[in-house]
């Protein structure tokens, strides 16, 4: 169980093709802002680590508090996350 990782520039090619209408430059922007403070060591306001992927849609937060579900283990993540949190 976890998050599959996925690199920023194949995420961003997934969810133009699921989101045409969606701005490339905008997304990629927010992504990269989101691993930044991700890397920053910015928390959730719970405390918890912030989800990239959901932090580039719905600020920095982790991925209970915009999902609402505690498990995952289909969901992405920029694979450079991930590696930050293995490094612990
Ligand atoms: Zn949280």
């Amino acid at each position: 169980m976890g998050f599959v990782p996925i690199s920023i520039d194949k995420y961003i090619k997934n969810h133009l093709e699921s989101n045409p209408s969606e701005n490339e430059k905008d997304l990629r922007k927010h992504l990269y802002s989101a691993l930044e403070d991700s890397k920053k060591g910015v928390k959730c306001s719970c405390g918890n680590d912030i989800w990239v992927i959901g932090s580039a849609f719905a600020g920095n937060s982790c991925f209970t508090c915009i999902t609402g579900e505690s498990q995952f283990d289909s969901d992405y993540e920029i694979d450079l996350a991930i590696k930050k949190n293995d490094n612990k």
